[in-house]
């Protein structure tokens, strides 16, 4: 079953009754359309919409605080990779722009100072505040995959013994292991496909799904805060592990980071397996996926 949120598609597969099938599949829409009601940048009752349009301290749900602290968990392991502070320089890069132009080496460097993590303030009892004025955040790259494992969690709660959730490239597997495919970044095919175990989670980071072409380049929506630019390394991320929530950070981090700052990464946590697609195209993987991943073209196993 599907239904849209968060600005994608959310599918739902589950091995059940059909009279229980329709239950599972309102209290997990219905979950879903919850969290985006906390977290959406565009709802104005949003935790994110009040955080963002209010100067001073703002009392938000414990649920939305427990996210952005994690966020910055994710900010201060991967060296600032990701940072959920990134809203002033995504306004700048606006790829749905139908008369998008690459912003100015000046306006960007004017937006940068607004893009750091450090500069929000957890004052306790759920409430936040910035150090500077026109900073906002987003949270494009968590709240899917912590929506997805929560579905998950409701389909376990529910008794449903296998299936998955799947939210625009954030999937999580529930009871018997299945293959899933990885989109070919440039054409309309899988690229390799891994065997998921149930309780895994696979989140994809990829400069094809959300960008825009100007004058043959290529500019898409995950900025390095580094550069204040899209990010150049990859053209493809996944991330492996057990918790949808940091699979779905963790993509987005490994994706900024490029090869060499990635494998300094992924070696100090091997509680991640990750696929890696460069601009050529060769496909990099942790060598925990060996005998797991099956590709058309030859695979260079990361030790
Ligand atoms: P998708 O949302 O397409 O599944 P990601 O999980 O990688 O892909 O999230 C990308 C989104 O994250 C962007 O559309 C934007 O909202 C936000 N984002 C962009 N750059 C960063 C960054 N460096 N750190 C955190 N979030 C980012
Ligand atoms: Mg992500």
């Amino acid at each position: 079953m599907s239904f849209p949120a968060m600005g994608t598609l959310f599918y739902i597969t589950l091995t059940c009754s059909d009279a229980a099938a329709a239950r599972v599949y309102k209290a997990v829409s219905d979950e879903v359309r919850r969290i985006e009601s906390l977290m959406s940048p565009y709802n104005e009752g949003s935790d994110v919409y009040i955080l963002n349009s209010s100067g001073t301290p703002v009392k938000i749900s414990d649920e939305t605080y427990g996210i952005l602290e994690r966020s910055v968990k994710v900010s201060e392991e991967s060296g600032g990779a990701f940072d959920i502070t990134f809203v002033p320089l995504g306004e700048l890069w606006d790829y749905k722009n139908k008369n998008f132009v690459p912003p100015s080496e000046s306006a960007i460097k004017k937006f940068l100072p607004l893009v750091n993590y450090r500069n929000i303030l957890f004052h306790g009892n759920g409430t936040v505040s910035f150090s500077r004025s026109g900073m906002k955040i987003g949270l494009g790259a968590i709240a899917k995959g912590y929506a997805v494992e929560r579905a998950v969690k409701i389909m376990k709660e529910m008794n449903v013994v296998s299936g998955m959730a799947d939210a625009g490239g954030n999937l999580k597997m529930l009871g018997a292991p299945r293959s899933v495919g990885v989109r070919h970044p440039r054409e309309d095919s899988v690229i390799c496909s891994v065997v998921m175990n149930g309780g895994e989670s696979v989140s994809t980071s990829g400069d094809y799904e959300r960008y825009v072409l100007y004058r043959g380049r290529r500019y898409h929506h995950i900025l390095d805060p580094a550069t204040g630019s899209p990010a150049e390394g990859f053209v493809s991320v996944s991330v492996i592990c057990s918790d949808a929530t940091a699979g779905d950070a963790y993509s987005t981090a490994v994706f900024v980071m490029g090869m060499e700052r990635a494998n300094v990464f992924l070696k100090k946590h091997p509680e991640l397996a990750a696929i890696l697609i460069d601009r050529s195209l060769t496909i990099y993987a942790s060598a925990s996926l060996k005998g797991r991943l099956a590709a058309h073209s030859e695979v260079v196993w990361l030790e």
